[in-house]
């Protein structure tokens, strides 16, 4: 027996096998107590298949092959690592199986023995290699064959098998209670909650996958919707309390732009101008694909509101994006001949000091505009007067950030913005509670982004290509998986690239980096040099990914883009393409999966993020379980409600009844899945 509730309230410490050392490493990633533990779901899966012949082995793919050791094993020393070869061959052909820094295999590979390796294909000028194969015997692969292990994201000293091991612990100890009503279940042809976690972790088919990870989604969808109608209840067309009568201050500065905004852009523009206007407040969500050009649509609200003495907020996600959006936003007020005292940066990164300061400014209403990040939500900023609270990038944020700026002020104008592309019957679900506005006109001045998808091996022609666009004056970004050598010696890290490419490039062309590690003072200092020009080419992590605006960047080259998924690739691409220069994506496959080639040429092949996702999702299928999973819409850890739009819909129906039937869950029958909703009404971040 046991619940969550039960769960939540033990410490990881407690399971056998884990000391003050290794809880430490789990709370690394998020992982306290065991509920936290259970909901840490797979990455991916891992399947052990039979045994194939060196000859059918195929580049990119995960296989394993069984070899009887002829020679023994020889050591290389290298400058990182000693280098442990083995060349072993069978009746079809040769592999060679290398490993870093585990010398000791010369006393397990034996002349004379066979084994079964396993691990990532690499063809490469005919050769055949693995690098860092897993080893087993024959009987030990037995006992694997056929299963499904699930991949966890790890961190430095965390091991796949100590997460795996402690899930079980958990999963053999407790068992979870059925919340939802025997006939819900059937309807839905869902999959009792016991059965759900347990086989999210551990399971023994695909279709047994596939029917946990439903009941698991349409929980995550159930438990918004309902908070959703909840809040829906309460808000129906609540009375605007910022009435503004004109936008004259805004409409003066469009005049001024030194564009003229786009059809799309306009007719928005009349939709929130218009709403501002009215007897109720906005609710809107503002939709358009990158590059749409949705800021100066903030900017003009924001300017209205202000003019009318009430105050402002728009929260970004990142400390690089919420200073960019400050920067511009000064601009336009000045050269507008308006005060930029008004406005104010809150971030993180901020001194106590600097923070008290400004908190002071907020909550007296000296200032009118407030453009942070996470830091605008805190409880410690109090605002005087807020009108009208924007988020940026909503797909980034969680659902309780977008409820909670709401709760900074009384009743405010909200405006989300978002460049994920869902269909309107979906958007209509998950924001149920915001009308929407759609940019769907790119500027007419922009020239489509060109795309091309290349090996390794055309590396060298891009870096003279990147060359000659700096010398008419453009910059260029390229993109790395990871930040550090040793994470992943399989794909292209930034620290290495950048002192690579510095050598190449400098002192003619300034190169330098930007990650996630580094702190919010150097990610900003390297920005503000970069959007200057001062910084030619910025060889940078998917930090960049979000909202970043340097409109004479005109070339981006993605190293490894085989590593990311769809909507990330075309969220980066969305930094270039952003003024009127022609501007070029390279997209870099580091290897040569015909699969992953297939999922480039989307990208190659269209710009638009609606085609993208819709190509992307009948590619994967909906069945496919192994593949990447996508960064969802709400913050959601499971559910994509594009791809689950099926399993949504259901959940909708399943609220609709409910909420028709019972508001109030007051029957018998809904006992416990009220007792869980109380509960997760607390730590709603902690499940959505
Ligand atoms: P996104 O919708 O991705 O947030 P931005 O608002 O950052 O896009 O706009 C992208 C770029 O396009 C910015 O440099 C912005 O100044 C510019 N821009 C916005 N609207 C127009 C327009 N109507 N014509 C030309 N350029 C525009
Ligand atoms: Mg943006």
């Amino acid at each position: 027996m046991g619940s969550d509730n039960l769960l939540a309230g033990i410490r990881l410490g407690e399971l056998k096998g884990i000391g003050p050392k290794t809880e430490k490493l789990f709370g690394k990633v998020g992982i306290d107590n065991l509920d936290q533990l259970i909901h840490y779901y797979p990455r991916a899966y891992d399947a052990y298949q039979k045994c194939v012949s060196v000859g059918e082995l195929v580049s990119g793919e995960k296989q394993a092959v069984m070899i009887r050791i002829k020679r023994p094993p020889v050591i290389k020393t290298g400058k990182r690592a000693a280098i442990t070869i083995l060349t072993g061959e069978d009746e079809t052909g040769r592999i060679e199986m290398h490993w870093f820094n585990m010398p000791y295999l010369r006393a397990t590979l034996k002349v004379g023995e066979s084994f079964i390796f396993r691990g990532m294909v690499e063809c490469k000028n005919k050769r055949v290699i693995m690098q860092h194969p897993e080893i087993f015997t024959t009987d030990k692969y037995e006992t694997v064959r056929g299963s499904i292990q699930p991949v966890y994201s790890l961190t430095a000293g965390l091991k796949n098998k100590m997460i795996a091991k402690a899930v079980r612990q958990v999963l053999d100890r407790y068992s979870f209670i059925e919340y939802l009503p025997k006939d819900a279940l059937d309807r839905y042809e869902l999959e009792d909650r016991d059965f759900a976690v347990n086989k999210i972790h551990f399971p023994v088919s695909e279709a047994e996958l596939k029917n946990a990870r439903k009941r698991l989604v349409f929980d995550e969808f159930l438990v918004y919707l309902l908070r959703l109608a909840k809040i829906n209840e309460n808000n129906r067309e609540t009375e605007n309390q910022y009435i503004i009568e004109d936008t004259q201050a805004a409409d003066e500065i469009i005049d001024n732009l030194s564009f003229e905004l786009t059809g799309a852009q306009k007719k928005v523009w009349q939709e929130i101008r218009s709403e501002l206007m009215s007897s109720h407040t906005m609710n809107r969500l503002l939709q358009g694909d990158v590059g749409s050009g949705k800021t100066i649509l903030a900017f003009l609200s924001m300017v209205s509101v202000m003019a009318k003495g009430f105050q402002c907020a728009l929260m970004a996600p990142t400390e690089v994006l919420a200073s960019q959006h400050y920067k511009s936003f000064i601009k336009l007020l000045e050269e507008n001949g308006m005060s930029s005292d008004q406005a104010l940066l809150l971030t993180g990164s901020m001194t106590a000091k600097e923070k008290r300061e400004a908190y002071e400014r907020i909550s007296e209403g000296k200032v009118k505009a407030v453009i942070g990040t996470h830091a605008i939500i805190q409880d410690k900023v109090d605002f005087n007067c807020l009108a009208l609270a924007i988020t940026d990038e909503q797909h980034r944020f969680g659902v309780k950030q977008r409820w909670i700026i709401a709760e900074k002020g009384f009743l405010p104008h909200i405006l989300v913005m978002s460049a994920t592309p869902i269909p309107r019957t979906l958007a209509l679900i998950i924001y149920g509670e915001l009308k929407i506005s759609a940019l769907d006109e790119l500027p007419s001045s922009r020239l489509p982004i060109k795309n091309c998808v290349v090996d390794e091996s055309y590396r060298k022609t891009a870096y003279s290509f990147i060359k000659k666009q700096v010398e008419i004056g453009h910059q260029a970004y390229i993109i790395c998986p990871m930040i550090e050598p040793n994470e992943d010696l399989g794909c292209e890290n930034v620290m290495e690239y950048t002192a690579r490419l510095k050598k190449i490039f400098e002192p003619d062309i300034k190169v330098e980096m930007l990650h996630g590690r580094m702190t919010a003072d150097e990610k900003l200092n390297i920005m503000s040099r970069f959007s200057e020009n001062k910084i030619q080419v910025l060889v940078s992590t998917t930090v960049i990914e979000v909202g970043v605006d340097v409109p004479n960047s005109t070339v981006m080259m993605i190293e490894n883009a085989e590593r990311f998924g769809l909507a990330q690739l075309h969220q980066l691409r969305g930094r270039i393409g952003r003024g009127n220069a022609q501007s070029y994506c390279i997209f870099l496959q580091g290897d040569s999966k015909e699969e992953d080639n297939k999922r480039l040429q989307i990208l190659n092949k269209s710009n638009d993020g609606f085609y993208i996702a819709r190509e992307d999702l009948k590619l994967r299928g909906q069945g496919d379980l192994f593949g990447l999973r996508q960064s969802g819409v709400a913050g959601f850890s499971l559910a994509d409600p594009f791809r689950d739009a099926d399993i949504l819909i259901q959940a909708s129906n399943l609220v609709k009844e409910i909420m028709k039937e019972d508001p109030e869950l007051s029957d018998e029958k809904y006992l416990l899945l009220k007792e869980m909703l109380d509960q997760v009404k607390n730590d709603l971040e902690g499940i959505l």
